[in-house]
């Protein structure tokens, strides 16, 4: 069988340092493993539309944004196919068929659907095509017949439901669609990074974030304000590590070498960690290293961004000819769908039979 993975970002924003370590990075990792046959990197711009639909032009104007972030990140056009979920319709007709495998109280169950839900004060009235949403990242994710989704810790009920609804699929029509897996980070800190003001996740809905394109002096000066222990008030007291972000931070970006390179006086993480538990440390000397860590781990980035930004046509290029590529994957499943679920009328002559 054919190792495939299927993974995407929303058009909402520029992409985030929560990103990175979520998926993006993991995503550069596989990529360049050569353990997988094929690579969809899908722009997620209808799903996008599901709760901006009064906002196209956000959506529109991330599209590219969100393709030089890929690029700017080590995603490889040559290996992975960068694409646009729009430009592939097979996706919304595979949505239609699986919206009749799921009840609307499972969707309700779906702990992400919820706090997203809560989020952006759909309580009221949810769009009926945002409540949907699950059920057509199943299928993006079964039209490429992902084996592997590296996606962070918060589309795992998302996950679920699509294995769902393949079980559903398969016991239905007959064995068609291919199970996939989802691939979390092995940092449980990159799990789900917090945002600078200390909420529970780093979201460009929530307006906590990091960049990917940030300016050297924007990052430092969103590092010197984060969240910390609101309770280490003098340098003195001793300050509590778990879930302070400064500290999740550089659990999910801190090397061995910053150390050496930056505070050499300490001979690692947990060192510095253990201080900051029995004080005497202040949260502006942690805070400068960590400002320095992010320095190094996003100047690359930074500077490729700018080599592909010169480059605008050609990106523009990449994520036509991807989503070419991408339309004609999606309709040989959509086709074998079809079949299965005998609905492929003008394609043999059961109809007349
Ligand atoms: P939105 O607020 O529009 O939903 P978002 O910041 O949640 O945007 P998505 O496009 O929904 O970003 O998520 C893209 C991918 O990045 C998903 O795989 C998601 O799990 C991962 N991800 C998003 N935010 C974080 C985070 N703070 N920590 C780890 N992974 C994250
Ligand atoms: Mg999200």
């Amino acid at each position: 069988m054919k190792e495939i993975i299927l993974t995407g970002d929303r058009p909402t924003g520029r992409l985030h340092v929560g990103h990175y370590v979520g998926s993006l990075k993991e995503r550069v990792k596989l990529q360049n493993s050569g353990r997988y046959d094929e690579i969809y990197i899908m722009i997620a711009d209808a799903q996008a539309l599901t709760d901006n639909a009064e906002h196209p032009e956000k959506v529109r104007q991330n599209i590219m944004q969100v393709a030089l972030d890929y690029l700017a990140c080590g995603l490889d056009p040559e290996k992975s196919t960068l694409f646009i979920q729009s430009a592939v319709p097979e996706l919304t007709e595979l949505t239609f068929y699986y919206m009749n495998l799921v009840t609307v109280s499972r969707v309700q169950r779906n702990p992400t659907v919820k706090a997203e839900i809560q989020m952006r004060n759909f309580e009221a009235s949810i769009p009926v095509g945002f409540f949907c949403y699950p059920i057509s990242q199943a299928a993006d994710i079964t039209a490429f017949r992902a084996t592997a989704v590296p996606v962070g810790e918060d589309q795992l009920p998302m996950l679920e439901q699509c294995k769902e609804i393949v079980h559903k699929f398969n016991s239905v029509y007959g064995e068609t669609l291919t199970d996939p897996k989802i691939v979390l980070p092995e940092n449980a800190s990159c799990l789900r990074l917090p945002g600078i003001d200390g909420k529970a996740k780093m979201s460009k809905s929530l307006g906590n974030c990091i960049y990917l394109s940030e300016e050297p002096e924007e990052i430092r000066a969103k590092v010197m304000s984060m969240f910390t222990d609101p309770n280490h008030l003098r340098v003195s007291d001793p300050g509590k590590v778990e879930g302070n972000p400064v500290f999740i931070y550089l659990e999910a970006f801190s090397r061995p070498e910053h150390f050496a390179e930056f505070l050499p006086e300490y001979s690692g993480l947990e060192e510095l960690e253990d201080h900051y538990r029995r004080g005497g440390l202040g949260d502006v000397k942690v805070k400068k290293f960590l400002n320095q860590v992010l320095q190094v781990e996003l100047e690359p980035i930074r500077e490729r961004r700018k080599y592909w930004e010169q480059r605008l046509p050609e990106v523009y290029e990449i994520l036509r000819e991807g989503s070419r590529t991408a339309r004609e994957k999606a309709s040989q499943t959509l086709q074998d769908v079809r079949h299965a679920m005998r609905i492929d009328y003008f394609e043999n002559d059961n109809l007349l039979k």
